[in-house]
């Protein structure tokens, strides 16, 4: 298996954006190998970027440890926390102001609402989030939110920095069928304000959502082609809603397929046995893993 850092010879950027939350699985890796060889034969550079914003969550153990495993896979990245490059920091919890920048420019857009509900007012509001979709499962999915402190459409924020205390929700325009080409899945299409409703963009604790952080990043960093999990399909279409409002160009996407466990289960941080490390330690290789027979293992 090739490891060495592939020489750059086009505009092509993707990149791996793993949240430190837990240790690798086999998931992961296919994903991530999947996006080195995507960057690899474009000729295109590979961004490394921590997506540690979940401060709760996130580990500086965990952290080091997807560097260690991504590095022992094979894959190589050309910017990356431990390198550094031209479009760093590559911590999301040292890139605030790239975030705080995209806020003001949606709130000064009228694309946003302050929202004062809780998760607990939510989890009462709506009812279990959308499970078993067409192909995948999505069960990690932002609830649809019901709309309890949804404005009228032209009500206008008066203008504030609050930042903190309260959470923001992007205003979706309902009914709108929000359709992208998949390079990995071909066409796909969810419906504003059925398949998902207005989503958070920055959280009561002070902390923007991922799928600010996500654009902003991905705008910053210059990425042309995203590939990622099909968990994140649904995310796609906000973040053509999110891209749109900023004048950011979209890139392309190429999602991968879920690895599932014997139960039909997508593998989660909690299949520690599954984990990248605890498979190395059992003497697996990378081609190991990266073959098709795994799953079964679980
Ligand atoms: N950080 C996300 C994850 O580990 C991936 C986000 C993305 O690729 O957009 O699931």
């Amino acid at each position: 298996m090739a490891s060495i850092t592939h020489p750059v010879t086009s505009d092509y950027r993707g990149r791996l954006a793993p949240s430190p939350t837990g240790h690798l699985h086999v998931g992961h890796a296919r994903t991530f190998w999947a996006a080195y060889e995507r960057a690899r034969a474009a000729g295109g550079a590979l961004v490394f970027r921590m997506e540690d914003l979940d401060a709760q969550r996130s580990r500086d153990e965990f952290a080091n440890a997807a560097i260690e495993d991504l590095r022992w896979l094979g894959i190589r990245w050309q910017e990356g926390p431990d390198l550094g490059g031209q479009y760093g920091p590559y911590y999301q919890s040292r890139r605030r102001t790239f975030y705080v920048d995209v806020w003001r420019r949606l709130l000064r857009g009228g694309y946003i609402y302050p929202c004062k509900c809780s998760r607990k007012d939510l989890t009462a509001a709506v009812s279990a989030p959308h499970e078993g979709g067409s192909f995948i499962e999505m069960q990690d999915d932002e609830p649809l939110y019901p709309g309890t402190c949804r404005p009228a459409a032209n009500f206008t924020t008066p203008p504030t920095e609050m930042l903190e205390g309260i959470n923001w929700r992007f205003r979706v325009p309902d009914g709108e069928v929000i359709r992208f080409e998949d390079l990995a899945l071909g066409p796909v299409q969810f419906v504003a304000g059925v398949d998902f409703g207005d989503f958070l963009v920055w959280r009561r604790d002070g902390v923007p959502s991922y799928q600010l952080a996500c654009v902003a990043d991905d705008a910053a960093m210059r990425i042309t082609e995203v590939v990622r999990g099909a968990d994140l399909l649904k995310s796609t279409a906000r973040q053509i809603l999110l891209n749109r409002a900023l004048g950011f160009e979209n890139p392309k996407w190429y999602h991968c397929p879920l690895v599932v466990d014997h139960n039909g289960q997508r593998l989660a941080k909690r299949h520690d046995s599954l984990s990248l490390r605890a498979l190395r330690l059992q003497g697996l290789t990378p081609m190991n893993i990266l073959s098709a027979e795994l799953p079964g293992r679980v």
